[in-house]
């Protein structure tokens, strides 16, 4: 089966790396990818969001199966444009339709979907510049802390935390009426705080059944301790000590069963991962939010524990018989270090060379932020490269990442030595 990935951070690397181990992978492209996915397939350069170019090349390669790596390009429409046209019906987008996507794309849609059906996650109200009034006045009200977002797509950057009426006042005046997060904020979600620890539970389903996927805890903060600003991720771990199987158990049946069952019975055409972003609040899990695709880091740590072949998964979204095939995780502990560029989540140089690849042993690493030049590889984003190692404990699993990480050099590297610090 010929293959198109479409993305070119460590998620997409560790995609492409499981699809390559399966029997039927024929071609594997990956557009536009990075200096890691070229040792997996053939990188192409053609941005995620060109659906024409993307299509023109499908047919030009006898592409089957098409993996968007990042919402971008899911909540942009990817799956309807390939459904609706005659010539690109045949191949397989693994995703959501733009409707299904929506769950990424709007907050206020993932909110309501979540009230229809009965799913577990935080008191809500969605306010526009018509009710502002009304909003504000809301808000006066509201226990503290309170929790404002943009309804929209805005870089993760869309969610503010507001501890006193006054921030959250200026905030909700910032989105509704100076447009701060232009388009993304004409519509704000007001959410009550939740309080409780994270962690992120994947799926995939073909819109009827699903397959559990193993669960993974991000680390989203720049600095040790949690602390500083939100970055993509600086790392991860998987499984999650506290998501114990009682846990998981009320995971499926309260959150992941009755969304499925939601997505069927409003008819939403999904054919692909949902990242389930939860909450344990006591003993309960809470959704904060819905992802239409992977995570990343979470995928770094979520494919090496997969055991089963995930293009054989894929298809079987496709044939709708996801439940035949036979899924088992590796009993070990992943950890996942993130290497970033100095200076990350705000301003950093690219094109610094990078060193020490080729002395890993131990450890996996999956490459975000790069680029190749000549025989080098040098950094071409703010996050750089994944370091995955798996072990029979976290401490094990992470020392050896951390290892790994302090060996590859470039000019400015930073890392999070203590991933999973709450675990040991
Ligand atoms: P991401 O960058 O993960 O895509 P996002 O912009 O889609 O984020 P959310 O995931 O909804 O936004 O929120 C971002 C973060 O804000 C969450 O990971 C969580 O830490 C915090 N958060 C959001 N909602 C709540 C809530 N109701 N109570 C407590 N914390 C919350």
């Amino acid at each position: 089966m010929n293959i198109l990935l479409l993305g070119s951070g460590g998620r997409e690397h560790a995609l492409a790396w499981k699809l390559r181990q399966s029997p039927d992978c024929g071609a594997l492209y990956i557009a536009p990818g990075n200096a890691g996915t070229a040792g997996c397939g053939t990188n192409v350069p053609i941005a995620v969001h060109d659906f024409e170019r993307l299509a023109a090349f499908c047919l030009e390669h006898d592409i089957q199966l098409l993996i968007p790596g990042s919402e971008e390009p899911l909540v942009a429409g990817i799956y309807d444009y390939f459904g609706e046209r005659e010539a690109l019906r045949a191949i397989q987008v693994i995703g959501p339709s733009r409707e299904g996507a929506r769950l990424e794309g709007s907050k206020a849609f993932a909110k309501a979907f979540m009230e229809r059906h009965g799913i577990p996650t935080a008191a809500y109200r969605e306010f526009t510049a018509e009710d502002y009034e009304a909003g504000k006045q809301y808000l006066r009200e509201h226990a503290l802390p309170v929790v404002l977002k943009a309804d929209g797509l805005a870089a993760g950057k869309g969610v503010v935390i507001c501890d006193t009426h006054e921030a959250a006042l200026e905030v909700f005046g910032q989105m509704l009426q100076e447009a701060r997060f232009g388009e993304a904020g004409k519509k704000v979600v007001v959410e009550a705080f939740l309080s409780g620890i994270e962690l992120s539970v994947f799926v995939l389903t073909d819109g009827r059944s699903y397959v559990l996927l193993p669960e993974a805890k991000d680390y989203k903060r720049i600095g040790a301790g949690d602390t500083g600003p939100n970055t993509g991720g600086m790392g991860a771990v998987s499984p999650v000590p506290f998501a114990d199987a009682a846990f998981m158990e009320r995971v499926e049946n309260r959150i992941i069963r009755p969304t499925i069952a939601g997505l069927a019975a409003e008819n939403i055409d999904y054919k692909g991962f949902i990242f389930f972003g939860l909450i344990k609040v006591g003993e309960e899990p809470f959704v904060i939010e819905y992802n239409c695709r992977m995570g990343d880091p979470e995928t770094e740590v979520v494919m090496p524990r997969l055991e089963a072949d995930l293009l054989a998964l894929l298809s079987a979204v496709k044939t709708g018989r996801l439940s035949e095939v036979p899924v088992s995780f590796e009993k070990r502990t992943a950890a996942t270090v993130m290497l970033v560029s100095g200076g990350y989540p705000g301003g950093y140089d690219k094109g610094k060379t990078i060193t020490g690849l080729d002395q890993v042993r131990d450890s996996r690493v999956f490459h975000a932020g790069t680029r190749a030049e000549g025989d080098t590889v040098v950094t071409n984003g703010g996050r750089v490269l994944a370091i995955t190692s798996l072990a029979g404990d976290l401490k094990t699993a992470l020392e050896r990442s951390n290892a790994c990480a302090a060996q590859i050099c470039f000019d400015k590297k930073y890392f999070r030595s203590d991933i999973g610090w709450e675990f040991l």
